[in-house]
């Protein structure tokens, strides 16, 4: 049974951080938090110390054919999908492709510290297979799917009801509870890219075999305006509603624009936000309103959205998180992001097992050098949260079994994830 030393910052709430300046962390053989707590003097299989354990990040957004236009500064949203994205993702019909990109993709991920995912894939299965195929091989956790388009797109990433929702049924065969760690979730696009008929087969799917939907929600005025014109909506909520896609398994990707009426009846159905802020500024989409989201107690996720947000590295969102609350007048204390970044999302996603340094959950962990002289937990918190030029994570585990060695990728030559592992894959 591993025992690791090194010093300790835990989530305990949204307001608040555990921190233990020199903790024991003991793994079982199954991978569990044996225990966790002030080191008790004994024996210890390695002394990480100065380093600092945190769980593992949760991203609740991203797409992983976007991996390779990352900061492509082509915005705002449909522009950017016209100019920059979808020209992309059709190079993931080459299934040579697609599994260099999900390959570089999977070691992208655990190299920011990132141990649970709802990843976008592009519309093709079979670049969908090469994902849940490369995060299996890293050992990563995710809830990923091909995206859903029957419209809107360059007919290359277009594919119709009757195709799509079979080929997906079969990835669910094949992937879904996949060592635990793997599910497979029902994505329409966005409203603008699927006819009616194939967003109430794919929740027609979801509910059938119980799978998480995905899919974004008001991100940019234009969007908006076109959805609700094209549907003959009252509001953008309700396309969605209309076809039964809204419900407790739902996670709606930035929710910028939303009147009241649709912040009530969101909630209502228990859906999650996938707060993406980052992304939101560099598409100049806007800012989600925490206000009103908290005030009906909506559950939210902290999602890179990649590669519309600039980095997969959680925490760098969790700072653009604060910002956009600042901006708002609003003045959550950094633990708040903390929480969304590890406990609050895994939460968000339905898994109570995750997401917290303590006995009885999985030992999902990441490892991050901290200076000596960091010796208190605000100064951890603000350091891991707020410093832009802090190093990327040192290691990063997935029940208990470690998915990624920063040093060691260095010692064999590596440099950044997603060229090196892609390259050599
Ligand atoms: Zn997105």
């Amino acid at each position: 049974m591993p025992r690791l030393r090194a010093r300790l910052l835990d989530p305990a709430s949204p307001a608040a951080t555990t921190w233990l300046p020199d903790a024991l962390v003991e793994i079982d053989p199954l991978g569990r938090i044996a225990a966790a707590g002030p080191w008790d003097g004994g024996p210890c299989d390695e002394d990480l110390r100065p380093g600092v354990l945190t769980p593992g990040f949760v991203d609740v957004h991203l797409h992983y054919p976007q991996t390779r236009i990352l900061g492509s500064a082509s915005g705002p949203l449909l522009d950017w999908l016209r100019t920059s994205t979808f020209p992309e993702e059709t190079a993931f019909a080459d299934p040579a492709h697609a599994a260099s990109v999900a390959t570089a993709f999977a070691a992208a991920l655990a190299a920011a510290g990132t141990t649970l995912c709802q990843a976008y894939g592009s519309v093709h299965p079979a670049a969908a297979e090469a994902l849940f195929q490369a995060l299996a091989d890293r050992g990563l956790r995710a809830i990923a799917g091909p995206v859903l388009m029957d419209q809107g797109a360059p007919a290359a990433l277009l594919l119709p009801a009757d195709r799509a929702l079979p080929a997906l049924e079969a990835l669910v065969e094949r992937w879904h509870g996949h060592d635990g760690r793997l599910q497979v979730a029902v994505i329409p696009r966005f409203a603008l890219s699927c006819t009616p008929a194939l967003m109430e087969g794919a929740a027609a799917l979801a509910r059938r075999r119980g799978l998480w939907v995905a899919t974004h929600l008001s991100e940019n005025p234009a969007e908006c305006r076109e959805t609700t014109a094209m549907f003959g909506a009252r509001d953008y909520l309700e396309v969605y509603e209309e076809v039964g896609l809204v419900h407790d398994r739902t996670v709606l990707a930035h929710c910028i624009h939303l009147s009241p009426g649709e912040w009530d009846r969101l909630a209502a159905a228990g859906a999650v936000v996938a707060h993406c802020p980052d992304s939101n500024d560099f598409l100049g989409s806007g800012g989600m309103p925490l206000a009103e989201l908290d005030a009906r107690g909506v559950q939210l996720g902290l999602g890179t959205d990649v590669a519309a947000g600039r980095s997969f590295r959680v925490p760098r969102i969790a700072s653009s998180a604060h910002d956009n609350a600042l901006r708002q007048g609003l003045r959550p204390p950094p633990a708040r992001w903390f929480w969304q970044a590890t406990r609050g999302g895994a939460l968000a996603l339905g898994q109570a097992h995750l997401g917290s340094v303590r006995a009885g959950m999985d030992a999902d962990l990441a490892l991050h050098d901290l200076p000596t002289w960091v010796d208190t937990g605000d100064q951890a918190l603000s350091w891991l949260l707020f410093h832009h030029d802090a190093p990327a994570p040192r290691r990063t585990w997935v029940r208990g079994r470690l998915v990624w060695d920063r040093q060691a990728h260095a010692a064999a030559g590596g440099v950044f994830p997603w060229d090196e592992v892609g390259e050599r894959s």
